[in-house]
Protein backbone atom coordinates (compact mmCIF):
# COMPACT_ATOMS: atom_id res chain seq x y z
CA UNK A 1 0.00 0.00 0.00
CA UNK A 2 2.25 2.53 -1.32
CA UNK A 3 -0.13 5.54 -0.23
CA UNK A 4 -0.32 3.86 3.34
CA UNK A 5 1.29 6.31 6.41
CA UNK A 6 2.12 2.88 8.23
CA UNK A 7 3.64 1.04 5.74
CA UNK A 8 5.49 4.08 4.63
CA UNK A 9 7.22 3.70 8.30
CA UNK A 10 7.30 -0.27 8.45
CA UNK A 11 9.30 0.46 5.32
CA UNK A 12 11.61 3.45 6.54
CA UNK A 13 9.85 5.68 4.10
CA UNK A 14 8.70 7.60 6.77
CA UNK A 15 10.29 8.75 9.70
CA UNK A 16 9.02 7.22 13.56
CA UNK A 17 10.34 6.62 16.67
CA UNK A 18 11.10 2.98 16.77
CA UNK A 19 10.71 1.49 20.52
CA UNK A 20 10.34 -2.26 19.71
CA UNK A 21 11.20 -4.38 15.87
CA UNK A 22 10.69 -8.02 14.71
CA UNK A 23 10.28 -10.16 11.74
CA UNK A 24 6.04 -9.62 12.16
CA UNK A 25 5.52 -5.89 13.86
CA UNK A 26 7.38 -2.52 14.48
CA UNK A 27 6.66 -0.41 17.63
CA UNK A 28 6.77 3.45 17.79
CA UNK A 29 6.00 6.42 19.53
CA UNK A 30 2.46 7.94 19.01
CA UNK A 31 2.75 11.62 17.45
CA UNK A 32 0.04 12.88 19.70
CA UNK A 33 0.51 10.81 22.98
CA UNK A 34 -2.37 10.70 25.57
CA UNK A 35 -0.44 9.46 28.46
CA UNK A 36 3.12 9.29 29.26
CA UNK A 37 3.72 6.10 27.48
CA UNK A 38 1.69 6.09 24.40
CA UNK A 39 2.96 3.59 21.59
CA UNK A 40 1.93 2.02 18.34
CA UNK A 41 1.95 -1.67 17.94
CA UNK A 42 2.04 -2.27 14.49
CA UNK A 43 1.96 -5.30 11.75
CA UNK A 44 4.25 -4.90 9.01
CA UNK A 45 1.54 -6.59 6.59
CA UNK A 46 -1.24 -4.23 5.88
CA UNK A 47 -4.28 -5.02 7.02
CA UNK A 48 -6.89 -2.43 6.59
CA UNK A 49 -8.41 -3.12 9.85
CA UNK A 50 -8.91 -5.96 12.99
CA UNK A 51 -11.88 -7.77 11.57
CA UNK A 52 -10.08 -8.30 8.20
CA UNK A 53 -6.83 -9.50 9.58
CA UNK A 54 -8.48 -12.02 11.84
CA UNK A 55 -10.79 -13.52 9.14
CA UNK A 56 -7.50 -14.65 7.15
CA UNK A 57 -5.39 -17.62 8.23
CA UNK A 58 -2.36 -15.23 7.74
CA UNK A 59 -3.84 -12.10 9.85
CA UNK A 60 -4.50 -14.39 12.64
CA UNK A 61 -0.96 -15.70 12.77
CA UNK A 62 -0.05 -11.85 12.38
CA UNK A 63 -2.18 -11.46 15.49
CA UNK A 64 -0.58 -14.43 17.59
CA UNK A 65 2.80 -12.76 16.85
CA UNK A 66 1.72 -9.25 18.75
CA UNK A 67 0.34 -11.69 21.49
CA UNK A 68 3.73 -13.40 21.74
CA UNK A 69 5.82 -10.19 21.42
CA UNK A 70 3.19 -8.64 23.85
CA UNK A 71 5.82 -8.97 27.29
CA UNK A 72 8.80 -8.03 24.96
CA UNK A 73 6.96 -5.18 23.84
CA UNK A 74 5.57 -3.84 27.31
CA UNK A 75 9.19 -4.22 29.15
CA UNK A 76 10.83 -2.13 25.96
CA UNK A 77 7.60 0.60 26.99
CA UNK A 78 8.95 0.63 30.19
CA UNK A 79 5.59 -0.93 31.45
CA UNK A 80 7.18 -4.09 32.63
CA UNK A 81 6.16 -3.49 36.44
CA UNK A 82 2.79 -1.54 35.26
CA UNK A 83 -0.58 -1.53 34.01
CA UNK A 84 -1.38 -0.65 30.57
CA UNK A 85 -4.31 -0.49 28.26
CA UNK A 86 -4.19 -2.02 25.14
CA UNK A 87 -6.40 -0.57 22.39
CA UNK A 88 -7.93 -1.24 18.75
CA UNK A 89 -10.32 1.17 16.78
CA UNK A 90 -11.82 -0.85 13.98
CA UNK A 91 -13.00 1.56 11.21
CA UNK A 92 -14.62 4.40 11.42
CA UNK A 93 -17.55 4.27 14.05
CA UNK A 94 -14.95 3.04 16.13
CA UNK A 95 -12.77 6.08 15.74
CA UNK A 96 -10.01 4.57 13.35
CA UNK A 97 -8.75 7.11 11.41
CA UNK A 98 -5.61 5.55 9.99
CA UNK A 99 -6.61 2.25 7.75
CA UNK A 100 -3.73 0.01 8.69
CA UNK A 101 -4.38 -2.53 11.75
CA UNK A 102 -2.75 -0.76 14.73
CA UNK A 103 -2.94 -1.43 18.54
CA UNK A 104 -2.88 1.70 20.75
CA UNK A 105 -0.35 0.35 24.14
CA UNK A 106 -1.05 3.42 26.31
CA UNK A 107 -0.02 3.56 30.23
CA UNK A 108 2.98 5.36 32.54
CA UNK A 109 -0.31 6.97 34.40
CA UNK A 110 -3.77 5.49 36.37
CA UNK A 111 -5.91 5.54 33.38
CA UNK A 112 -9.85 6.61 34.26
CA UNK A 113 -11.71 3.40 34.13
CA UNK A 114 -14.39 5.13 31.80
CA UNK A 115 -13.97 4.66 28.42
CA UNK A 116 -14.47 7.77 25.97
P1 LIG B 1 -6.32 5.50 15.23
O1 LIG B 1 -7.04 6.80 15.40
O2 LIG B 1 -6.72 4.41 16.17
O3 LIG B 1 -6.35 5.05 13.78
O4 LIG B 1 -4.82 5.81 15.61
C1 LIG B 1 -3.95 6.48 14.77
C2 LIG B 1 -2.88 7.06 15.66
O5 LIG B 1 -1.76 7.36 14.84
C3 LIG B 1 -3.27 8.38 16.34
O6 LIG B 1 -3.17 8.22 17.77
C4 LIG B 1 -2.25 9.39 15.82
O7 LIG B 1 -1.82 10.29 16.81
C5 LIG B 1 -1.12 8.48 15.36
N1 LIG B 1 -0.27 9.02 14.30
C6 LIG B 1 -0.65 9.65 13.17
N2 LIG B 1 0.41 9.95 12.40
C7 LIG B 1 1.50 9.47 13.06
C8 LIG B 1 2.90 9.45 12.80
N3 LIG B 1 3.42 9.99 11.67
N4 LIG B 1 3.73 8.89 13.71
C9 LIG B 1 3.23 8.35 14.85
N5 LIG B 1 1.92 8.32 15.14
C10 LIG B 1 1.06 8.87 14.28
ZN1 LIG C 1 -0.41 0.05 5.39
Amino acid sequence: MKSCLFCKIVNGDASSDIIYENDALIVFKDIHPIAPVHVLIVPKKHFNHLIEMVTSEEGRAVLANVAEALPDIVRAAGLENRGFRLVNNCREEGGQTIAHVHFHLIGGRTLARELP
